[in-house]
């Protein structure tokens, strides 16, 4: 039997990631894993030595370039090893042999991550640590003080685990931006060129698991040390174009599709802020009426447009909450194993309806859960 999108309960996977895709880039995969239409070869087996493969780099780069609107000496590179590759990357590049700290903010887990893999090459300056405040808000302008000779500055502009998102850019002009935007890349417009290295992995926003977008610019390689390993050395892969070693062609194709998508089917990144801070609202908008039950984790003025995190009143309540939402058709909502609690992923791919549906869904269960909690008290 032929596999029907509309049977599809990924329409409503609002997993923290790997993220749902749009449903015609899925087709356009389900087809090409067959036959590339161009070629009459599955993608899979298609060579990353073939002129074809070049310009799906070509054109993958070229719409990231499009939709960010960089300058010649920016380039696009399309990299394995995930964001954790370029957690040490960075470092290896800009901070070996320094003696000035790199400055860090510790605004969520996977900032914490970063840091841990800056430390083995150089020293590091946190700047801002919000275990204070049990990562439930990101620092003011106020609150942060910044040198102005560090090597570069590193921060995570969404924490996907804590729903916390930076709705501006931080540093100073004169140091170089570093951020991983894995969780946010490409979901609305950005002032790219403030920054010297931004680094995404595809699996939130722009495609499957496999490769990772990193966006440098060229002033950042005139210094690399020497005797770094030659796959961790940005420069080889400038020089060979993303095609260093054998790519992830499967993956990076989809990327290609997605950003296709981005530009042709959405209309660019204002377009795509404009969809997904609806979606943001409608889940925020059901928290905030309900704010007695629904607990959203996040101070509001740092809410995430991509990962809504909320606890409810009780762990049992939640349990419910997971068993009874996955009966109703919709997955990924457990908050991530480090926290617990729930978490609603809205990237690029989900759609609007989905998310209505899952208010729909949140505002029923807010009004009878109580009566289930007594009908499961009467049965024990
Ligand atoms: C998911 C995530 C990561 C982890 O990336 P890998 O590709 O698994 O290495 C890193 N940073 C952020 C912000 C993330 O959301």
């Amino acid at each position: 039997m032929r596999w029907k999108m509309s049977d599809s309960r990924d329409l409503q996977n609002f997993s923290g990631g790997p993220g749902a895709l749009p449903p015609s880039v899925l087709r356009q995969l389900q087809e090409a894993i067959v036959e590339v239409p161009e070629l009459g070869l599955s993608l899979l087996g298609i060579s990353h030595r073939s002129d074809w493969f070049a310009g799906v780099v070509a054109e993958t780069e070229r719409n990231i370039r499009l939709l960010l609107g960089l300058s010649d000496d920016y380039q696009v590179l399309l990299l394995q090893g995930g964001a954790t590759q370029q957690f040490s990357m960075v470092p290896m590049t800009l901070l070996r042999d320094k003696q000035q700290p790199a400055e860090y903010l510790d605004t969520g887990y996977w900032s914490g991550k970063a840091i841990v893999e800056a430390r083995r090459e150089g020293p590091v300056k946190v700047i801002w640590d919000s275990s204070d405040n049990g990562y439930c808000r990101l620092p003011s302008d106020a609150e942060l003080s910044y040198s102005a000779t560090a090597p570069y500055l590193h921060y995570v502009s969404n924490e996907t685990v804590e729903g916390l998102q930076f709705h501006r850019i931080l540093g100073r002009d004169e140091v170089p931006r570093v951020c991983d935007m894995s969780s946010d890349f490409l979901s609305r417009p950005c002032d790219a060129q403030r920054f010297s290295l931004i680094y995404a992995h595809a699996q939130k926003n722009l495609g499957p698991a496999g490769v990772t977008v990193v966006v440098l610019r060229d002033e950042l390689l005139k210094e690399v040390p020497e005797g770094l390993p030659g796959f961790l050395d940005y420069r080889n892969h400038v020089k060979a174009h993303s095609n260093f070693n054998t790519p992830p062609v499967f993956a990076i194709y989809a990327v290609m599709l997605v950003s296709r998508w981005l530009l042709h089917d959405i209309g660019g990144l204002s377009n795509m802020a404009r969809i997904n801070s609806q979606k943001a609202e409608i889940l925020y908008g059901v928290l905030d009426a309900h704010a007695d039950f629904y607990r959203g984790r996040a101070a509001p003025a740092d809410r995430s447009l991509m990962n809504v995190c909320f606890n409810l009143p009780s762990p049992e309540l939640e349990r419910r909450f997971l068993s009874e939402v996955g009966s109703a058709g919709f997955s990924g909502l457990a908050g991530h194993r480090s926290i617990g609690g729930l978490r609603a992923s809205i990237y690029n791919g989900m759609s609007l309806v989905a998310v209505e549906r899952l208010a729909e869904f949140m505002l029923g269960f807010r009004a009878a859960p109580a009566v289930g909690l007594q009908r499961l008290a009467r049965a024990n």
